[in-house]
């Protein structure tokens, strides 16, 4: 029986969420502090080191902490180097939380948090057992992660998998990088309403919201369909890429909008694959919706899988 424990943290732009997370991925307590993005970065890290150190019990063996947050990372320093929502440029997070915890000699892994999310699902969730793998999560905007053979690809500057800003459309909708046509623009919550203003979609007169579009979608409304048509060849195409470079045996799709669309786009976003890549990248690939239940879970897994690299 395996009884050490990990602290995850997950800092994103509304809140800072906490657990502590034994090795199969149960939650022993939570803590939440509002991350109040417009103060100072002083002030934010104060707050993570306050979580941290609630979840710290003494009576428990713990391993390490495990901490996520928006936007490129360099694990190997701890250094966040640009969380927009944060305000946090090349900034020098785990050096930074050091000193204010209770046991500064704990071992900090900082990841970029779609990353997170994809080892908690390979530690924890759908890709359990599984080293070769893509995570895909559309929520607000389109992120992705990527283990292969057993390890996240970070890149050479933290910024891989970024697949978000793939053009799927060489003419198609602005994209806030500065690149029209990304798949961000087709696949994901801003996108689905971008879908919508580009076809005068409304409800009540009013712009719709995600969900009016899914439900809408659901009751075969034919521009709710269009937009959905258009996410799913926006997933076809990013899976087939991700099949041609990476050859995974699993794509998990996560986010709020992937699993809420899950049954929606993956039958058309598979057709897509298979009309792009040769037959040996998809006959045995499978396609499934993640389950991990929370950001702070895939934020422990990274405690994990830096200590299993370590064997
Ligand atoms: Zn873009």
């Amino acid at each position: 029986m395996d009884h050490r424990v990990a602290i995850g943290i997950d800092v994103g732009g509304t809140k800072i969420a906490g657990a502590l997370v034994d090795r199969n991925g149960n939650i022993l307590r939570q803590e939440t502090q509002p991350t109040l993005a417009n103060e100072s970065p002083e002030s934010i890290h104060q707050r993570i080191a306050d979580v941290i150190n609630t979840l710290n019990e003494p009576t428990q063996p713990v391993s390490g902490i495990g901490i996520s947050c928006p936007g490129p990372v360099n694990p190997f320093t701890g250094v966040a180097l640009n969380a927009v929502n944060l305000g946090w440029k090349n900034y020098p997070l785990s050096a930074q939380l050091r000193p204010l915890l209770h046991n500064p000699s704990l071992p900090i892994v900082l990841q970029n948090d779609v990353n997170a999310l994809a080892l908690g699902e390979m530690i924890y969730g759908a890709a359990k057992g599984v080293s070769d793998f893509v995570y895909i999560a559309p929520g607000t905007g389109l992120g992705g992660g990527a283990v292969s053979s057993g390890r996240i690809i970070t890149g050479a500057g933290g910024s891989a998998m970024e697949i978000g800003h793939i053009a799927v459309h060489r003419n198609g909708r602005p994209c806030r990088c500065g690149v029209n046509g990304c798949a961000e623009q087709y696949l994901s919550g801003n996108g689905l309403l971008a879908g919508a203003a580009e076809y005068g979609l409304f409800v009540d007169n009013q712009p719709p919201t995600t969900q009016d579009i899914i439900q809408l979608a659901r009751n075969h409304h034919e521009i709710a369909l269009r937009i959905m048509s258009d996410a799913a060849q926006a997933l076809g195409e990013v899976m087939a890429m991700c099949a041609a470079l990476l050859n995974p045996a699993l794509f998990v799709i996560g986010g709020g909008i992937g699993l809420a669309c899950f049954d929606l786009i993956v039958p058309e976003a598979t057709r897509r694959l298979h009309q792009s890549v040769f037959p040996n990248l998809y006959s045995a690939l499978t396609i499934v919706p993640a389950i991990a239940s929370s950001s702070a879970l895939g934020s422990a897994a990274l405690v994990w899988h830096e200590l299993d690299a370590q064997l």
